[in-house]
């Protein structure tokens, strides 16, 4: 696909952000800097992971809750099935509807100890698509669920993890967010084999701006991204390079935007590891611009 020069962008792209909740005050204020940063651009949402077996519970509420009441940004909450019971599930969907949270991403979760096979609570739900049925039976949220472009570690074939896809948005998601990827073509054979499954609902991908490769190498192995070769050598010599590293990886991922939005994408989701310069310049790069005169979207003071 020829990718448009960046000048022939028209703006249209839409986008949303990823974060993780905050451990300490330092890091508290590091993701609220980021959240001023990147409001402007007037995402579609922001949301907030959930740690393995609930272990963010509390601060993934604490943050959604928070953007929720102090930007005019929607704030969405990630939601896993993990050491969770139906019950306690639908204590956190409830206290999410009373913050007025509206958007759940809703997942199955990994096990919290690495190397295990998933494993449902006695009374909990067993896969993200029944989660995605529990939860409409609750709220009417807007529900957003995983994709796989490169297929999930555990599906036992491409086809089957798409028909898996499928039951999520049959069971009521709204649309698709994808885990990350470097390689368009994989996204645009996903989007086929979806469209061709009669999957219509929008699958967004998930961009990763890497500028680490060891550390995203370690995270991709447990999720079925594939780190191509190139990726190494455009890294290599970086390490005392810090201002550079971040270049290079604006470059790599914006690159692989433009190619995207040839092919039709114009809904981008970022995970922003708490950072924001990098899916700002981005954004940026897309076309986005800041909004503030039309629709105020700052951060309250
Ligand atoms: P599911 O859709 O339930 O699928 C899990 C596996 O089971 C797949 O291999 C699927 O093909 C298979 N499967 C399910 N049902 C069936 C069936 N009936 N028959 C046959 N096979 C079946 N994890 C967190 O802990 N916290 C987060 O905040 C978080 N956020 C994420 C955000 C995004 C955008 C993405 C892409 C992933 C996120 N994850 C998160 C990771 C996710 O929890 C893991 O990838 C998990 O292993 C699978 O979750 P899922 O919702 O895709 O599960």
């Amino acid at each position: 696909l020829d990718a448009p020069l960046y000048a022939d962008l028209a703006g249209d792209a839409e986008v949303s952000f990823e974060f993780f909740p905050p451990k300490t005050a330092k890091m508290e204020e590091t993701l609220w800097s980021a959240v001023e940063t990147l409001a402007p651009l007037a995402p579609r949402f922001v949301s907030v992971t959930y740690g393995a077996g609930g272990s963010t519970r509390e601060r993934t509420h604490a943050t959604v809750a928070r953007i929720a009441a102090e930007t005019n940004v929607p704030a969405a909450a990630h939601l896993t099935c993990v050491e969770a019971s139906k019950g306690e599930i639908a204590e956190v969907a409830d206290a999410y509807w009373q913050a007025g949270v509206r958007h759940i991403v809703a997942l199955r979760g990994d096990p919290p100890r690495e190397g295990e096979r998933f494993q449902p609570h006695a009374d909990g739900y067993r896969s993200a698509a029944e989660l995605v049925e529990g939860l409409l039976k609750l709220h009417p949220f807007e529900i957003s669920v995983a994709a796989y472009p490169e297929m999930h570690p555990e599906a036992d074939c491409a086809d089957t993890d798409v028909l898996n896809l499928k039951r999520k948005l049959d069971a009521g998601a709204a649309q698709a967010i994808t885990q990350f990827f470097f390689s368009p073509d994989a996204y645009f054979r996903f989007r086929d084999r979806a469209a061709a499954a009669g999957i219509t609902a929008d699958i967004v991908p998930g961009i990763l701006p890497v500028s680490n490769v060891a550390q995203t190498r370690k995270f991709a192995g447990m999720c079925g991204a594939a780190i191509p070769p190139w990726m190494d050598r455009l890294f290599e010599g970086l390490d005392d390079h810090p201002a550079t590293r971040q270049l290079v990886a604006a470059t790599v991922a914006a690159e692989m935007c433009r190619k995207l939005y040839a092919g039709g994408v114009r809904q981008f989701h970022f995970y922003t590891l708490n950072r924001a310069e990098l899916a700002y310049a981005i954004c940026h790069l897309l076309g986005k611009r800041p909004v503030r005169a039309a629709a105020p979207l700052e951060v309250a003071a």
